[in-house]
């Protein structure tokens, strides 16, 4: 089939992971792209993620994986220690992209907006800073998208990419909740220590912990606190606040402990899920990467997820001759694995609460062996 032969005009809302994975890979189809982007260049949230070896295959799929790996860290292992901080377990994680490069690879969050945004620009897609969607009319496959500036757009396809908390979704009249687990995550920026070449995760008496490096120079350090509220903390009480948690770890956490200094380079943040249930496309507009299917970070594989969108999207409009039929095959190739991810996240969850951290490796590994599937 030629494919969507229309004029190739979107809108995406949201350049975060998903909205400029999908900009680049729709511009490099012919597509005129706009980013409605509510925040300020340069500004992604967080410290860093690790891009998993379905995020560089499809990153690869881009062309940018090699930069992704050249801006961060890249590694193959990830080590589980016991709660009495000796290993229970190393994952190796299949090399997807090739035997001779990483599996998965660190990298602060700011580097990868900075390579997939470059990308995005290289291609033509523009993007417009401080700017949301304010309202959207569908009429004869056309999208008519009102712009928070007092300007409109008529485009052929609205893609709503603005995160788990999307505003698009509500405006194109689909309903969603965010689930709590019970679960506050906490990251913090330390220096990598000489020993941590690959991810390390350390199952405690009440949550976990772990250590991401994100360059030569640089890593994070991860905590979950179960059975908790969802509150607040003063900024000030951050550092202090979390090497108390991280004082009831053995082992090479106390190290980690001691690289915790000031309340800045640390975050915490409520672990929420969403899954957005049914088809996630309405006529000519669809909402891709966290906003239609949000993981707990346990499986390190929203960004994941968020990519391969991207590039599925690009090639379902690519294969279909009306852009409702291109979506309609899109959400049909994405729905379950991303059910199953956001579902399995959400055990895993459960039986980290439930202190019973072996039961929650099988998962992780299915997990895994799912998404080295292809997308
Ligand atoms: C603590 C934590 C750790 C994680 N660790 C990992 C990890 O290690 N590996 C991994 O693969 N995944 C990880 N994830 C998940 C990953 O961060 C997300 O899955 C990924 O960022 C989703 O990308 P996205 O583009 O859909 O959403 P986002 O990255 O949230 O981007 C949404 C964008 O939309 C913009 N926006 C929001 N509202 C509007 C609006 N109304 N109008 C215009 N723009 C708007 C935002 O400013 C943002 O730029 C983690 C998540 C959390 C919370």
């Amino acid at each position: 089939m030629d494919g969507y032969r229309g004029a190739r005009t979107a809108v995406i809302v949201g350049a975060g992971v998903a909205g400029l994975t999908a900009a680049a890979a729709l511009a490099r189809d012919g597509w005129q792209v706009e980013i409605a982007e509510a925040g300020p260049p340069e500004a992604a949230a967080g410290w860093g993620l690790c891009l998993s070896g379905p995020s560089l295959r499809a990153l690869d799929e881009l062309g940018l994986a090699d930069a992704c790996l050249a801006a961060g860290y890249g590694m193959s292992t990830i080590t589980h220690v016991d709660a009495g901080g000796k290993p229970a377990d190393e994952v190796r994680l299949p090399r997807l992209i090739a035997a001779r490069r990483p599996s998965m690879a660190g990298i602060a969050r700011p580097a990868l907006h900075r390579v997939l945004h470059a990308e995005a620009e290289r291609c033509g897609v523009v993007v417009r800073h401080g700017m949301t969607v304010a309202a959207v009319d569908q009429e004869g496959g056309q999208v008519r998208v009102q712009l928070s500036d007092g300007t409109a757009r008529t485009v052929a396809l609205l893609v709503g990419a603005d995160g788990i908390r999307s505003s698009t979704r509500g405006l194109l009249g689909f309903e969603a909740t965010l689930d709590f687990h019970g679960q506050m995550v906490w990251r913090a920026l330390v220096p990598r220590p000489a020993w941590a070449t690959g991810i390390h995760q350390f199952a405690g008496k009440a949550g976990t912990a772990g250590l991401v490096p994100l360059s030569d120079g640089q890593a994070y350090v991860f905590l979950t606190e179960n059975g908790v509220e969802r509150s607040s903390l003063p900024g000030a009480a951050l550092a202090p606040r979390l090497r108390q948690l991280l004082g009831a770890f053995p082992g090479r956490v106390e190290e980690i402990r001691s690289l915790v200094s000031g309340s800045e380079s640390v975050v915490r943040r409520p672990v929420l899920t969403m899954l957005l249930e049914g088809a996630w496309n309405r006529g000519s507009a669809v909402i891709v990467g966290d906003a239609a299917h949000a993981p707990a970070p346990q499986m390190a594989s929203g960004a994941a997820l968020a990519i391969e969108d991207g590039l599925v999207l690009a090639a379902e409009l690519r294969r279909h001759e009306s852009v409702g039929a291109g979506l309609e095959a899109f959400v049909g190739r994405r729905a379950q694995r991303c059910r199953t991810l956001v579902q399995t996240s959400v055990a895993i969850v459960g039986l980290e609460q439930a202190r019973r951290h072996h039961e929650a490796y099988p998962l992780v590994d299915s997990c895994h062996r799912l998404m080295a599937e292809p997308a």
